[in-house]
């Protein structure tokens, strides 16, 4: 286990150290959302660009653990290209990946209930890629929060993108 741990560790130390899609978008024609974590004092601006349903395009800015940015520039690249559809499937699985976890610390992760949440898995296979690296986060609960942030924080841009494209 320990050469998966250590591939996740350098995935981790690649997105901290080369941020992806760092930057900026004009707003408007793009919409932005700003994220807090207060437990940490992590922010993240996630800027998206929405063409009908699919994320053209997007740029991160913010500062924070390296925990929270890694995140958000993991976040940004496998979200690129995507529809919003693709995307919730995507922030549900993450989520999963994270809550399974901190409920399992709680003490009562019994294999049972993992086997339940397997079985209500989603049909349609989500891919997580990179992804994954982060779930080493989940057994630093108060460090989830900065792993979820920019998942968070991507979802209110894009409710603001698409109250943007209604109006
Ligand atoms: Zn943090």
């Amino acid at each position: 286990m320990a050469g998966l741990e250590d591939l996740y560790r350098e995935i981790v130390l690649d997105h901290h150290r080369s941020p992806r899609n760092r930057g900026e978008l004009a707003v408007p024609p793009a919409c932005k959302a700003d994220g807090f974590n207060p437990l940490c004092g992590d922010e993240i601006t996630v800027y998206i660009q929405l063409d009908g349903d699919t994320i053209t395009d997007i740029k991160m800015g913010g500062t924070g653990c390296s925990i929270s940015q890694a995140s958000g520039s993991m976040m940004s690249s496998a979200v690129k290209g995507r529809t919003v559809a693709q995307v919730r499937a995507l922030t549900k699985a993450f989520k999963e990946m994270m809550s399974v976890h901190e409920k399992d610390l709680g003490g009562d992760g019994s294999e049972a209930e993992q086997g339940i949440q397997a079985e209500e898995a989603p049909a349609e296979e989500v891919k997580m890629g990179d992804l994954e690296a982060l779930q080493g986060v989940v057994r630093f609960p108060v460090r989830i929060k900065c792993a979820t942030l920019s998942w968070n924080t991507l979802a209110e841009a894009i409710k603001a993108a698409q109250a943007a494209e209604v109006n």
